[in-house]
């Protein structure tokens, strides 16, 4: 044992003689790396899967080096390599997510997406919620940021219509052809609405039933897990009013609240392209609250 000690605290020594200043910076920029993606894929299912991973390899990895067991070590051995060419294949749509991102952020040529917003859209949508909801008439509106959304547009019914809350009221009016699914607005415009969107499982998998949620509410959370957009959310059932953005959702604000949450997300002193954009991307996940 004190031989096992003697020998670790050399090696330690060995290490720490030879480190240079080179040699610190490099394990800073390894570090800096590793801390930002892990920052980027925090609370998404990359993580989990990722978790779920690291366990298994390292109890597989415990497992094969004990030599009691030769046949079950083979396996290990000859499995782990295949496991990582499955890694992509389990990770393609994060990958193409990411690498997405990267080449926006690379653009330093303005985009035609503007991310600058109004006051009047914001006011005309608070607006249009505050009396939704008051009528208990569900409704689903989506703010395309940087992310296009061209997909779920395409998937209802286009209207390039100035943004007003007697429009939205409209739309949103039960039993009409356009209020069911979400109303996506890009700059001051409506785009479409009847939208089907991507739901996500993750309001499904709570167990209090309160924060089980129905399709509208899954369907806001998962748009905003999947690109950077804004979801605001009437619920049908309680009238209240919900925002979500980057899979987190706030509930039951009120609508001065929604007004102050919508212009600190949406409205940007300029126009944000680019690198800039990709930059504050970053940082705003970094300074995320817990
Ligand atoms: P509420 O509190 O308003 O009842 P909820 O979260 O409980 O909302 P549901 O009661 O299931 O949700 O709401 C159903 C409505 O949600 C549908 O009528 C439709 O308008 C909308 N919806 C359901 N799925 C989608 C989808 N994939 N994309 C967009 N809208 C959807
Ligand atoms: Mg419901």
């Amino acid at each position: 044992m004190t031989a096992f000690f003697s020998d670790l605290i050399e090696n330690v020594l060995f290490i720490f003689q030879r480190i240079t200043w080179l040699s610190v910076l490099d394990i800073l920029l390894v570090t800096a790396i590793f801390f930002i993606i892990l920052q980027l894929i925090r609370d998404t299912q990359a993580i989990v899967l990722i978790r779920g991973a690291l366990f298994l390899i390292v109890l597989f990895s415990i497992l094969s080096s004990l030599e009691i067991l030769p046949a079950f070590s083979w396996l290990i051995r000859n499995t782990l390599p295949a496991m990582i060419l499955a890694i992509p294949v389990i990770f393609a749509p994060e990958i193409r997510r990411t690498l997405e991102r990267l080449g926006r952020a690379g653009t330093i040529l303005p985009t035609t997406t503007a991310v600058a917003r109004t006051k009047g859209v914001m006011e005309s949508v608070v607006e249009a919620c505050d009396r939704l909801a008051q009528k208990k008439h569900g409704a689903l509106i989506i703010f395309q940021r940087l992310d296009h959304l061209d997909q779920y547009i395409q998937s209802g019914v286009p209207l390039q219509a100035k943004v007003t809350p007697e429009l939205l009221l409209q739309v949103f009016y039960p039993n009409t052809p356009l209020h069911d699914g979400a109303v996506i607005i890009d700059g001051e415009t409506i785009v479409a609405a009847a939208c089907v969107l991507p739901l996500s499982s993750s309001g499904v998998l709570t167990d209090s039933p309160d924060r089980q949620m129905g399709l509208r509410h899954r369907a806001a959370l998962g748009i905003s897990e999947v690109t950077d957009a804004v979801a605001v959310v009437v619920s049908e059932e309680t009238g209240s009013i919900a925002v979500v953005d980057h899979g987190k959702m706030i509930r039951r604000i009120d609508p001065k609240r929604l007004d102050l949450i919508l212009k600190a997300l949406l409205q940007q002193t300029q126009e944000e392209h680019g690198l800039i954009a990709g930059w504050h991307k970053i940082q705003s996940r970094l300074g995320r609250p817990k």
